[in-house]
């Protein structure tokens, strides 16, 4: 079963200097919220305070249930799944033990078939993860996610890095998680991802929340340029 994400009032700080202060969002089952704004505005910290990777005041929501006092693991193993920026796999491990690791630890069947989902992962079963394209690492590391039977999901820039054929391809798979029932959280550089999904959007300065719409509007470019300047 997918459930609704929400934050209330979400902070995250580091020493005495907040990351995100006082956010609040709710993203739906079967819809896609952006993360948008400039480096350091604070969009990958709000994904780690909802997964308690980092301490946060605010409350978290999976569903009707308030997972604000859960441990990391704990929010992992009950259905926040988190794709973290930068691909992370286990290179030693084939690609189908690093599958089979994130799958033993869930609590239920995925919702999705993470290779129904991501077949171009099919002929690479075999190899050792550290041997695959940066590409690839990325689907395999979208793939654990899914294999790991969450009811939400947290993407931090997946298409980092990526040619612009891989980026289409991203957004096709999130388009699909959206689509089998996933509340979708992504956080993203790119404006081109949150308009090719029609994205609803908040777009972050300086840890607040500066606008919110949808990746459809006309202005966001000219929202989004005002906010990477000031
Ligand atoms: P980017 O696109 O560069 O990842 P971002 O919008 O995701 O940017 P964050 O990484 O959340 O922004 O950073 C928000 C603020 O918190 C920045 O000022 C950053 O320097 C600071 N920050 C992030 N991580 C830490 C940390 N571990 N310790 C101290 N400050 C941090």
């Amino acid at each position: 079963m997918t459930e609704r994400l929400a934050i209330e009032d979400l902070t995250v700080r580091y020493g005495g200097v907040s990351a995100v202060t006082g956010l609040t969002l709710t993203v739906e089952p079967a819809t896609c919220t952006a993360l948008l704004g400039a480096n350091g505005a604070g969009k990958t910290s709000t994904l780690r305070g909802i997964t308690a990777l980092e301490p946060a005041q605010g409350r978290v929501l999976l569903g009707e249930q308030d997972v604000s006092s859960w441990s990391a693991s704990r929010r992992a193993r009950t259905g926040i799944g988190h794709v973290l920026e930068g691909r992370h796999v286990f290179p030693g491990l084939t690609v189908a033990d690093n599958l089979r690791v994130a799958a033993g630890r869930a609590k239920a069947a995925p919702i999705v078939d993470p290779l129904e989902l991501l077949p171009e992962l099919v002929p690479h079963l075999d190899r050792r993860a550290g041997g695959l394209s940066g590409g690839q690492q990325q689907m395999l590391a979208i793939a654990r996610a899914v294999a790991a039977a969450p009811r939400a999901i947290l993407l931090d820039e997946p298409t980092n890095g990526l040619s612009p054929k891989l980026v289409d391809r991203i957004i096709e798979i999130v388009a699909l998680l959206r689509d089998a029932g996933f509340a979708v959280l992504l956080v993203e550089q790119r404006l081109e991802v949150a308009q090719g999904l029609d994205a609803d959007v908040v777009v972050l300065r300086h840890g607040v929340a500066e606008h919110r719409g949808r990746g459809s509007d006309g202005d966001l470019a000219d929202v989004l340029h005002h906010a990477y300047l000031s």
